[in-house]
């Protein structure tokens, strides 16, 4: 289905719960997240019947993301449940990585496509304090039960951020030398915890290209801009959302754990979904297409009313 400017939207986010092992300082405020009752989460049906609704809309692919998704009991049953959606062409998840040497093989055989793992930096020490609770060994350890498992071209997300981590791009970019990954820098957006911290944290991914100067252009993928070492297995993905709005070609739909449609991920704009069934729930996503905003105005902050772990980025 086309929103009222034009766009395909073909893309769903879909957010299994705002809980998490970690707590990344720039998502997670120390003590966690409030406790939210049982029943205010929906239950796996419910998110099914949701995504299914917006296959019905003309959504092809689906992120499973959190919060931490794999923390979500029964996620690997949900993740089979979405992959048999008639339409569903695509079914990836974006994780830590904490949990994924014991669940990337359950993952791949309930039909998980592709994943997308965090990691923000390379070095142990600068792990922990940026997560606060992880150890950069469980994810190494994911990252290899992952391509054991099949999941071969990985993407490794790394949000860039100025005197935390912007000193480890030209090691990150060397990761693509010998593994098919894709590397891709994300700028940090002003939200939650980060929304009030130092200009100088707030880095143009275009940086890189300084770092790495033998980076060589390829074709875009999606919202990443793609580079390539001289020869290298994989690539490189600069992901714009603050210095480049990308939102004239936004093809995405969000929906909360909480059962609520998010049109864009900076607007306030929420449309409920929890208690429709049938028709009633697929032109209630309908309805939320159709009230996509043309863009957001990330740089005088975002408006969004809720924390990147109850969305999913
Ligand atoms: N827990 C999973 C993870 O970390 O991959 C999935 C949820 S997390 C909210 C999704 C992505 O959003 C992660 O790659 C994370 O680094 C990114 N993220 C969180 N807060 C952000 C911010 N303020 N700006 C940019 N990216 C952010
Ligand atoms: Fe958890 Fe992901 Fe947020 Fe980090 S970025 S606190 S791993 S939800």
């Amino acid at each position: 289905m086309r929103d009222q400017f034009g766009r395909s939207i073909t893309y769903l986010r879909l957010s299994v719960t705002d809980r998490c092992n970690y707590r990344c300082r720039y998502c997670m405020p120390p003590e966690g997240v409030p406790h939210k009752a049982h029943g205010d989460i929906c239950s796996l049906e419910e998110l099914r019947d949701m995504a299914a609704a917006a296959v019905v809309c003309g959504v092809r692919k689906i992120r499973v993301t959190g919060g931490e998704p794999l923390v979500r009991r029964g996620v690997v049953d949900l993740c089979r449940m979405l992959r048999a959606l008639p339409g569903v062409e695509e079914l990836c998840i974006t994780t830590n990585g904490a949990l994924l040497e014991s669940m990337a093989e359950p993952l791949r055989q309930a039909g998980v496509d592709r994943l997308n793992i965090s990691l923000d930096t390379l070095r142990p020490d600068r792990f922990r304090a940026i997560t606060r609770l992880g150890e950069l060994a469980d994810v190494r350890r994911g990252i290899r039960a992952a391509e054991a498992a099949g999941f071969s071209h990985l993407k490794l997300n790394c949000v860039l951020m100025g005197g935390v981590n912007d000193d480890e791009t030209a090691d990150f970019v060397a990761l693509t030398r010998e593994r098919p990954w894709q590397v891709r820098f994300i700028e940090l957006m002003p939200m939650g915890p980060c929304a009030g911290w130092d200009r100088d944290r707030f880095v143009p991914v275009i940086r890189v290209l300084e770092r790495c100067p033998e980076l060589r252009s390829e074709r875009s993928q999606g919202v990443a801009e793609c580079y390539r070492l001289p020869g290298a297995a994989g690539t490189v993905g600069l992901i714009t959302p603050m210095s480049h709005a990308f939102c004239g070609t936004c093809d995405r739909i969000r929906i909360t754990a909480d059962g609520r449609l998010k049109p864009c991920l900076h607007s306030m704009e929420e449309i409920p979904l929890r208690g429709l069934k049938g028709t009633d729930l697929t032109e209630a996503v309908r309805q939320g297409i159709a009230r996509k905003p043309l863009g957001h105005h990330l740089e005088s902050g975002s408006d969004t009313g809720r924390d990147m772990n109850e969305i999913g980025g």
